[in-house]
């Protein structure tokens, strides 16, 4: 049994880390578990999601076919095709877990967290992650607290993709993760259209930098630490440095970030947008 079990490990070990992995985050409520769902079953089926304790991973593919557009509803196994396969990274989005999401972005991103001794360390999956679909609930962000939390979490996603492209030695820089802000549940009248969803949170994210950026110059770091703490400012300050307003062109060197519209559930323009920018990054 143990040659087996040594066999099956590997197999399933090899056969992970060579897949290349697409991340989905967001917060709870978005709709992450209704599109793995979905994409998982190649069309809608009258189900109940469940809130997401665990992260979970589909395994996905998509059409290696110039000739037509990437559909998500193509049975692959029974087309002569060949296709791309891929990890769609599923991760829960409620506020008591989303270090566990970020950690794990920080793993795929090859980003040493605050905690990570040795801050060299790459993890085998770092290469693999190609994209970050980052879920939002277009309905809810006409409301103030949603507005906040959303763009806050997606501030630190962000965060992350940045200060990854400074972990490269030399000119050896990583290539860098593209961003789709799919803005959700479109189908509901009270869904803001994407340019406004992009706005919105262009202005709240100005916010929390400007705020972030205060609460670190008040945390009573010394004169002499001065250079020490501008350094440190100039770390986790998002885009351009030093400007009023942040904009997601100011991270067009270093994340591609993209906001497009649609929903999993209803009437609308459903998930095909999304799922051809998910093959166009792989
Ligand atoms: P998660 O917490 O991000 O995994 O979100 P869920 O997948 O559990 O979805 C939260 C709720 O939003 C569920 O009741 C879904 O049925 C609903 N939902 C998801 N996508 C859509 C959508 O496109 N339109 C509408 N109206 N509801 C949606």
């Amino acid at each position: 049994l143990f040659p087996f079990l040594l066999h099956w490990a590997i197999a399933r070990g090899s056969g992970y880390a060579t897949l290349p992995s697409v991340l989905l985050l967001g917060p709870s409520g978005a709709g992450k578990t209704s599109l793995v769902t979905l994409l998982e079953r190649r069309g809608p089926r009258p189900s109940q999601t469940h809130t997401t304790q665990v992260v979970h991973s589909v395994e996905l593919a998509v059409a290696d076919d110039p000739s037509k557009p990437p559909n998500y509803r193509d049975d692959l196994d029974q087309s002569e095709s060949t296709a791309s396969k891929f990890l769609l990274v599923d991760t829960p989005g409620h506020g008591k877990l989303r270090g566990a999401a970020l950690d794990r972005l920080h793993r795929l991103a090859g980003v040493a967290t605050a905690g990570d001794k040795n801050k060299k360390s790459k993890s085998k999956e770092a290469s693999k992650l190609k994209a970050v679909v980052f879920l939002a609930d277009a309905a809810a962000l006409a409301d103030q607290d949603e507005l906040s939390a959303t763009a806050a979490y997606l501030y630190d996603v962000l965060l992350v993709l940045q200060k990854r492209i400074g972990t490269g030695t030399g000119s050896r820089h990583p290539a860098s993760v593209p961003v789709l802000v799919a803005a959700n549940k479109a189908d509901l009248f009270t869904a803001l259209p994407p340019a406004l969803v992009k706005s919105h949170l262009e202005a709240e994210l100005s916010r929390i930098r400007r705020t972030r950026s205060k609460a670190l110059l008040d945390s009573g770091v010394g004169t002499e630490d001065v250079d020490a703490a501008g350094a440190g400012e100039q770390d986790d300050w998002l885009g351009e440095f030093g400007t009023d307003k942040f904009t997601f062109d100011q991270l067009k060197e270093v994340v591609e970030v993209e906001v497009i519209g649609g929903n999993i559930v209803g009437e609308g323009p459903g998930v095909d947008k999304w799922w051809a920018w998910i093959a166009d990054k792989l």
